[in-house]
């Protein structure tokens, strides 16, 4: 079966390196499953999951925004953000999800921290959506 290279990078280093039959992404302009022959591509991601499709299993994989580079043979994510399923602190999403409400509930904000909050809950929900998938 043919396979695709797959890079899941962020700042701090490599968060995924592997082979895959699929790999599906969020893109800002839809959904984009990408097997190997794929023309290629870059697209901006969504806050959202990748899912790595491997011998028949599915790796999930939260990232926080990003890039897509697509090429026939190799699918590289550039993202400033990214953990792996297994590696997900729940406790830490719930927290971080419960300060982004109490501060979007917050009247006095100005637009600047009410997008900076939106964005935090947008991380926090898709880490704790991403945790269940382990
Ligand atoms: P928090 O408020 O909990 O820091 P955040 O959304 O502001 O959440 P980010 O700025 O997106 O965090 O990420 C900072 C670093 O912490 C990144 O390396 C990211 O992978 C890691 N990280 C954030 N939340 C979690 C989590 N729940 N589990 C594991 N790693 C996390």
């Amino acid at each position: 079966m043919r396979t695709l290279d797959v890079s899941v990078v962020t700042p701090d280093g490599p968060v995924f390196e592997g082979t895959a039959e699929m790999v599906s992404s969020k893109a800002k302009s839809g959904e984009l499953g990408v097997l190997p022959g794929h023309i290629p591509l870059v697209a901006p991601l969504t806050i959202s999951a990748v899912r790595v499709k491997q011998d028949g299993k599915t790796q999930y994989v939260a990232v926080s925004g990003g890039f897509i580079e697509v090429r026939p043979e190799k699918v590289t994510i550039l993202a400033q953000a990214a953990e792996l399923a297994e590696e997900i602190e729940v406790k830490r999403a719930e927290e971080a999800k419960e300060r982004a409400e109490r501060r979007l509930a917050e009247t006095n904000q100005n637009d600047l921290d009410q997008a900076r909050a939106e964005y935090a809950l947008r991380r926090a929900i898709n880490r704790l959506d991403v945790a269940n998938h382990r």
